[in-house]
């Protein structure tokens, strides 16, 4: 831990750019084509998830790099990135090491079609995963987002039981507020209403349960499970799986649930032969805690959705693992029994050497077990904000810490982010639910930093 401000530890970072940077005169923002690449960037670029015509009253932000946990715009403002670029970044932004290892790929081999070929990344990789699981599931599907992953576990999953000759089982569970991505699949799945009411004319519907939500107490996960099998009970020969994202809710306004719960919707799929889909896109690779969420229920799923974190938010890739007896259903002489779906960048080497490199990191620098040792000392720093009279229902688990906040505004959310942008912090609340997720490589400094800055904005704003 370096006891310094927050700024003086992105001018400490031991990559040169950043030091000529730090120590190079404050740059003019029209010389950098600043105000000009924002222009450009309305006239030009499409951004996700955005009323274009908000950024009349806020600007967007034009980056010019990014270091550890801090992003740096044209102007040389810093933000420290809370929300781990939309929850990606695990390790921190402009990581040595993925910078040797990725030129070094590049060096041996870019890309190539997984169809035909293979190559040592995307085997390697496929092992690791595999003993990661203790050798459950042993078979790796790629696909470059997480909405791919989704749709490729849904249709292997029906397909598995059409292979079967069990065609009828086609139909898919999820859980109130559960989020699976923006493809027409993976919305199906989804109970986000912004995102999933604005296109539902275009969706196949699917089976509902309550959500296990803990703050309305330990009813909640009893109701959920007593809904599931009751639709078990009705419906179980058109279901194909139930989807969940294991522990957290995520994009539905991290809504935590107990590994009980988790136990409780295995045993009950596989009471009732249904797959479930663990859906870790958000929550694996450390972030709950353990390598995998699922873990901490004892259980394994079916299949298991990866991506996000995989590459310590590098490149695109997402993975779906699966178990060899569904695997071996695939396995015959009829290509229509074969699973037919494919990416043009489905194995990418560079994404897949990433991957093993985030692995490596993970094990070398023990960052899990150090996440686990950080953690009381990370809770002492929330103490004044714990102590704020507007939060109810403050959270914590592994490296995710989130609250509500109680408000008349309904421009919250927004008002929110613009207020902790002018403290240096990039933070995006789910409606009235303010949540950290930083990369794992933050140091007590900017955590505290993190804090203060969320305290100031509460404060602006209430
Ligand atoms: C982000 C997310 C997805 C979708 O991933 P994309 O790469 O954005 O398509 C799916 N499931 C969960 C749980 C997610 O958090």
């Amino acid at each position: 831990m370096t006891p310094t401000t927050p700024h003086a530890s992105l001018q400490e970072t031991p990559l040169t750019t950043l030091q000529q940077s730090a120590s190079a005169p404050r740059p003019n923002l029209l010389q950098e084509g600043g105000t000009d690449l924002l222009a450009r960037s309305l006239a030009a670029v499409w951004h996700p998830c955005t009323q274009m015509k908000w950024h009349e009253q806020f600007p967007l932000i034009a980056l010019r790099r990014a270091q550890g946990v801090w992003l740096e715009d044209v102007q040389g403002k810093r933000y420290l990135d809370a929300i781990s670029s939309w929850w990606v970044n695990l390790l921190g932004h402009g990581h040595p090491r993925l910078k040797q290892a990725l030129g070094q790929q590049m060096d041996a081999l870019d890309h190539v079609m997984l169809a035909g070929f293979t190559h040592e990344p995307v085997v390697t990789l496929s092992e690791r995963l595999g003993k990661l699981t203790e050798g459950a599931l042993g078979h790796c599907f790629y696909g470059s987002d997480g909405a791919s992953a989704t749709e490729v576990a849904l249709k292997m999953s029906a397909h598995y039981w059409r292979n079967l000759g069990r065609p009828q089982k086609n139909r898919f569970i999820a859980l109130a507020h559960s989020y699976h991505g923006e493809t027409l699949g993976a919305l199906s799945v989804t109970d986000v209403p912004l995102f999933s009411r604005a296109y539902a004319d275009l969706l196949r519907p699917s089976f509902l349960i309550p959500s296990p939500d803990e703050r309305l107490g330990a009813a909640a996960a009893q109701h959920s499970l007593q809904a599931l099998r009751t639709l078990l009970q009705q419906h179980h020969p058109q279901i194909a799986a139930l989807i969940i994202e294991p522990l957290v809710q995520a994009a539905g306004g991290m809504i935590f649930h107990t590994p009980a719960y988790v136990r409780g919707v295995a045993q009950l799929c596989a009471e009732f032969d249904v797959h479930w889909i663990a859906d870790e896109i958000a929550v694996g690779f450390g972030r709950t805690g353990t390598l995998f969420a699922h873990a901490q229920a004892q259980v394994v799923p079916d299949f298991l959705c990866l991506s996000k974190g995989i590459t310590g938010g590098v490149l695109p890739l997402s993975v779906v693992m699966t178990r060899d007896p569904i695997y071996q259903t695939f396995y015959d002489d009829s290509t229509a029994r074969a699973f037919l779906h494919s990416h043009s960048y489905t194995g990418n080497a560079l994404a897949c050497r990433a991957a093993l490199t985030v692995l490596d990191l993970l094990e070398e620098d023990r960052v899990l077990s150090r996440n686990a040792t950080r953690l009381a000392q990370l809770e002492q720093l929330t103490a004044p904000l714990r102590a704020h009279p507007a939060l109810r229902h403050y959270r914590q688990r592994g490296m995710i810490w989130a609250f509500e906040v109680v408000t008349q505004r309904a421009d919250f959310a927004r008002a929110f982010h613009q207020a902790a942008l002018g403290r240096e912090v990039l933070l995006r609340p789910i409606g009235n639910t303010v949540y950290f997720m930083p990369p794992y490589t933050i140091t007590d400094a900017e955590f505290e930093h993190l804090v203060q800055a969320t305290l100031g904005a509460l404060n602006a704003l209430l």
